[in-house]
């Protein structure tokens, strides 16, 4: 099995093209993001991915982590690469140069996110949770907390976790029981986590875990969770580390996949009581949670992605090297490689314009929120706030579901080999597996999107979404017969959208049930037609260079092609989704539960 080889022609294209990284550029925050900057940050970080990280994913995979006592192993090499890792600085790239980090946009980050988590998608989760715990304390924290725990977090220095989930209380976490006591400046911290992802390891000197816990007199459900700062080691006021805290792993979870990944059962307090620091004001813990989980849920969305990418590299390698079978048609003769066989071509076809389709709606998500956070336009930055909420739950659940799809299909394009685990192809389905579950379900993503952000708004969000893709479509030229193929599947998809949100609008009123019944189709109907609305941008872009004498031929011949293929293959189930959605959902409603 070859290593993984990042796509940075890809990666480029996205980020400059459909992303618009020189827009970023514009704003002052982001005045060192050029295109250059960012060609070199790929070109490292592909190294990096390539040589260090991709080689210990199967290592990962078959060693796992390990428990001995309370202290977690992790696989062989995983100690030296999170070294490398941190010297080069990637933990801080997109990090607040006011605590040690490069100020990156999300953009570029993104894509060397999209590498790790390719290379090694177990690695990729602890810089991933640190990020979302050290956004949380950057946000929300008092300044003597920031400056005493952000920057060894933005270094790589200290891990930190997210302790959200007990055995109660999973999608719903009004239901959270662990208890937190006020106790002089601090708070004493008692109660069970379970499934934290390196809620201990053997990588850095100190973890900081971020926890959710209800005071003695909190009300109940989720206006009663406050969030704290619980470190495994106390830290000095200097910065030092101190005793060990009350806060220990008691065990690893074994797992489908992310073997290497250690899934904590975290226990606080078996003695005195955990010390933990409010983080912001008490009872207020679940809405910061919330500011924090777009974040949280791109990055998942990403994995799917980076999956799906691996997985096809390892088809396509796979699909040019077996000899099976002869070609269809009147030439036959000789054996094949079975790329030559049409539906092997399907098979692959159907990654690499997934793959395309979903890279480029999550790197245009993420420049959304780049502009929501750093533009001095107002109106743009709301815009692009809107953008980015609307598209995160599609980029969560449309991108992890496909990643399923596609992962499952690199292992059928193996035969055989792809079931048994020296290919690789099987441990790429048993990881991405996970990426539909964490982070918020597929359901609990459908539910945000139907009613955070499409109906609550009347729709708002989303009409300005399909505004744009109008325009996109208008702009289309269907003097070329594929042009023309890829605006019907777009005016199709809009329509269907379209009839979806009148038909959600109207049935809410008299039977809520309905458009929850409806939301997860919502959400694929959705992923299709953004992900067909990028892949045509991409095409009329390769086009109008091409016809500029601007552009590489091959790559972009190809991205036409693969626009094309996803427009008259993937782009018609629309319809039936909307068909599915309209006349089907109240047939989820009929039995009851008993009669299941
Ligand atoms: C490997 C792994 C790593 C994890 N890492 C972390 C971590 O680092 N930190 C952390 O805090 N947690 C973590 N989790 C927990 C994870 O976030 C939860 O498993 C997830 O949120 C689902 O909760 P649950 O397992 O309790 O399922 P449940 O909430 O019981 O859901 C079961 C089913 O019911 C559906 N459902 C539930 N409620 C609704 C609803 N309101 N509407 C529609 N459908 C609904 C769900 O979609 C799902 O299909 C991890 C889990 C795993 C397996």
């Amino acid at each position: 099995m070859s290593e993984y080889v990042a796509p940075i022609a890809e990666m480029k294209f996205v980020i400059e093209e459909l992303a618009g990284l020189e827009q970023l550029n514009t704003i002052s925050a982001f005045e060192e993001a050029t295109a250059e900057l960012a060609d070199a940050v790929l070109a490292e970080a592909a190294k990096l991915a390539e040589e260090v990280l991709s080689p210990l994913n199967r290592i990962g995979d078959v060693q796992g982590s390990q428990l001995d006592g309370d202290v977690v192993h992790t696989p062989e090499g995983w100690r030296e690469a999170y070294k490398t890792f941190v010297e080069s600085g990637w933990t801080s790239l997109a990090g607040n140069p006011e605590f040690g980090g490069q100020g990156l946009p999300n953009l570029v980050a993104t894509a060397v996110s999209e590498m790790w988590n390719s290379a090694n998608l177990s690695f990729a989760l602890c810089p991933m949770l640190t990020q979302g715990a050290t956004d949380a304390i950057e946000h929300h924290a008092e300044r003597k907390y920031k400056d005493l725990y952000v920057p060894k977090m933005v270094s790589g220095e200290w891990t930190g976790t997210m302790n959200l989930t007990e055995p109660q209380a999973g999608s719903d976490l009004s239901a959270v029981r662990t208890r937190a006591v006020p106790e002089g400046g601090h708070y004493r911290i008692t109660g069970q986590k379970i499934f934290i992802t390196y809620g201990e390891h053997d990588l850095t000197e100190n973890i900081i875990h971020l926890v959710l816990a209800r005071l003695p007199d909190a009300p109940e459900g989720t206006r009663g969770i406050s969030l704290f700062i619980v470190p495994k080691f106390l830290v000095n006021e200097d910065g030092s580390l101190g005793e060990r805290n009350d806060v220990r792993c008691v065990s690893l979870e074994h797992k489908l996949g992310i073997h290497a990944s250690p899934t904590a059962v975290m226990s606080f307090g078996d003695g005195d009581g955990a010390i933990g620091y409010l983080v912001g004001e008490e009872n207020r813990g679940l809405m910061y949670m919330f500011t924090m989980m777009n974040a949280a849920r791109h990055a998942v969305g990403l994995e799917g992605v980076a999956i799906t990418e691996r997985a096809y590299q390892l088809a396509l390698e796979f699909a040019r090297e077996r000899i099976q079978g002869q070609p269809v048609g009147p030439s036959g003769g000789c054996r094949v490689p079975i790329i030559e066989h049409p539906d092997v071509r399907r098979m692959l076809l159907q990654m690499k314009s997934h793959v395309e389709a979903m890279r480029a709606l999550a790197y245009v998500c993420a420049s959304a929120y780049d502009i929501a956070a750093k533009s001095p336009d107002r109106d743009a930055a709301a815009y692009a706030a809107r953008r980015g909420d609307l598209l995160t739950p599609i980029v969560k659940g449309w991108s992890s579901e496909t990643g399923i799809e596609m992962a499952s299909l690199g292992m059928q394009i193996h035969g055989g080999m792809g079931f048994i685990e020296e290919t690789g192809a099987a441990q790429y389905l048993r990881d991405v597996r996970i990426t539909t579950i964490y982070e918020g379900t597929t359901g609990i993503q459908a539910a945000d999107l139907v009613g955070r952000k499409t109906l609550r708004d009347g729709g708002a969000a989303a009409g300005e979404l399909l505004a744009e893709i109008d325009a996109d479509t208008a702009a289309l030229d269907t003097d070329d017969p594929r042009f023309k193929d890829i605006r019907a599947a777009l005016e199709r998809a809009t329509a269907d959208v379209r009839a979806v949100l009148e038909w959600m609008s109207r049935v809410q009123r008299e039977e809520p049930r309905l458009p929850a019944a409806a939301s997860v189709h919502y959400l694929k109907l959705l992923g299709v037609t953004c992900g067909g609305w990028q892949m045509a941008r991409s095409a009329k872009i390769c086009r109008d260079k091409l016809a500029a004498g601007e552009a590489e031929v091959t790559f972009s011949e190809t991205k036409i092609a693969t626009a094309h293929y996803f427009a008259v293959q993937a782009m018609p189930q629309t319809s039936a989704l909307r068909e599915t959605i309209v006349s089907g959902s109240e047939s989820v409603l009929v039995l009851d539960a008993a009669n299941f």
